[in-house]
């Protein structure tokens, strides 16, 4: 018998359906039709640009094998790409094909009708009538541009954020990505440009996610076997604004779809938002291709807001909540308050409410008492050993049994709770944490947070762990 391109496909299938993980089968191979076989190069539709660059990313050589097995040494695989307003073929075993047979491949370009006319060839990334679905945005009214107060200290991330918001998708800011530390207006500015966007466009489709609720939805997604709706989700979206996206550290499987979702949406012109509390260059394990992603727009950072910004954001709240504080009180908060803009709001409605509630008068020695105590919380810093004290108690061991060389289980977990949390909390460095902890070496400390962050997120009762002791610390 002859072979057709849907012989061949399915004997490629079975090879590579036999070498893969099931999941990833579904995702990335069911999908796939077979259109054309043509002088032993085999034509396959795949729905997207961003589905051919995955697989030849992670399954080039997969294929390669599985299609010299059916068509020998000359085989050759040709794309062609659903999805896109374009249809063109890409050549992946690109140096395997002689100039003579590019003519061929061009041909194949002008082969369009191929998906138009058959009408069950749905396009998968359009579900009918999901337009109309009403997506709620989860943006927070509150964070405006208007009482983002602007500084030098946020000039650039500002301006930028303005540029998108009166432009989503349509300039170079594409991702934009907003980083600095912690209190200091990321989550502000996000909410401010998507709340901007849908007052002048109020069509598009803007949608607010912290990176962790992310995380959460595509772990549900892949539990109830519903990861294909959850990227098609993503993919309607005009504006995405991801905050906090160092979340993703060290979770491959969120990275890997959100990979797939962020090419989908800037291949289409939607607009991208992060933030995250560090710079691209210090994303520790992001996925270099997420890296490079990332720095495909612009990162603009948020840096401490300077004494003037100080002043003007503190007087804003007192005049947005009509209370008035003598000009010297306001001056010392904001000398005495530097790092982070969230403690300098802290102090400031603490007095407020101090002097409302209390109806005591907001003097000077009140503010210093405020003050101080906002300034002292901050300080805390917590010690490892007061972590190991704090966990040992928790699983009821002592601080020997967790330092010592035992692999009982119950051990192993606590003593790396108690190494993810050193990391989390201190400043400590890997060696360090690992030198204090039963002296261990760095890639213990190391393997010991990957393992937590695993842990968290698919075992529910190891994330209760996690959860107490992060109360007890923070208490
Ligand atoms: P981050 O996400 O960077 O930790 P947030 O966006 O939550 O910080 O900001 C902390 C608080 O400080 C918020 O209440 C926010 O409204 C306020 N804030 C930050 N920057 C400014 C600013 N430039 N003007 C007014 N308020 C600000
Ligand atoms: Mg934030």
């Amino acid at each position: 018998m002859d072979k057709t391109a849907q012989s061949v496909w399915k004997n490629c299938l079975l090879f590579i359906k036999d070498n893969i993980q099931e999941q990833a089968y579904k995702t990335w191979f069911e999908p796939i039709q077979a259109v054309d076989l043509n002088d032993n190069a085999l034509s396959i539709q795949v729905p997207s640009k961003f589905f051919y660059e995955w697989l030849e990313e992670h399954y080039v050589k997969l294929l390669k094998v599985a299609l010299t097995k059916e068509l020998g040494q000359s085989a050759k695989l040709l794309y062609k790409i659903k999805m896109e307003n374009t249809y063109g073929n890409k050549l992946p075993f690109t140096e395997q094909i002689p100039s003579n047979n590019r003519q061929a491949v061009k041909t194949q370009e002008v082969d369009v009708p191929i998906v138009q006319k058959n009408p069950e060839l749905k396009n998968p990334f359009i579900i009918p009538g999901i337009r109309n679905i009403n997506i709620d945005s989860q943006l927070n009214a509150n964070y405006s541009f208007d009482n983002f107060l602007e500084g030098d200290s946020n000039r650039l991330a500002r301006s930028a954020g303005m540029a998108v918001a009166n432009k989503p998708g349509g300039t170079s800011f594409n991702p934009l990505l907003i980083f600095g530390g912690v209190g200091l207006g990321k989550t502000h500015l996000a909410h401010a440009i998507g709340v901007e966007i849908k007052d002048k466009f109020p069509e598009k489709t803007v949608l607010y996610i912290s990176a962790e609720i992310f995380t959460q939805q595509y772990i549900d997604s892949v539990k109830k076997n519903t990861r294909n709706d959850f990227i098609h989700f993503y993919q309607l979206i005009d504006v995405l604004i991801i905050d906090d996206v160092q979340f993703l550290s060290g979770k491959s499987g969120t990275q890997d779809v959100f990979f797939h979702i962020f090419n989908h949406l800037h291949q289409n012109g939607k607009q991208v938002i992060l933030t995250s509390d560090k710079a691209p260059v210090d994303m520790q394990d992001i996925e270099q291709r997420l890296l490079s992603r990332f720095k495909w727009g612009l990162s603009a950072e948020l840096h401490q807001p300077d004494y003037e910004t100080r002043i003007s954001i503190l007087k804003n709240i007192l005049y947005r909540d009509g209370v008035e504080i003598p000009e010297e009180i306001i001056e010392y908060v904001a000398k005495n308050i530097k790092s982070n803009v969230r403690e300098l709001e802290g102090a400031i409605i603490s007095l407020i409410a101090q002097s409302s509630f209390n109806k005591r008068e907001v003097n000077l020695e009140l503010a210093k008492h405020v003050v101080e105590k906002f300034v002292k919380n901050v300080k805390r810093e917590i010690s490892i050993d007061y972590i190991q004290k704090i966990v040992s108690d928790y699983f009821q061991l002592d601080i020997e049994t967790l330092q010592s060389k035992t692999r009982k289980r119950h051990v192993v977990q606590a003593r790396q709770l108690a190494m993810f949390f050193a990391k989390k909390y201190t400043k400590s460095s890997l060696a360090n944490i690992g030198n204090q902890i039963g002296d261990r070496d760095h890639a213990t400390v190391l393997h010991a947070c990957k393992t937590v962050d695993n842990l968290v997120t698919t075992d529910k009762q190891f994330r209760k762990f996690v959860d107490d002791i992060n109360k007890k610390l923070s208490l």
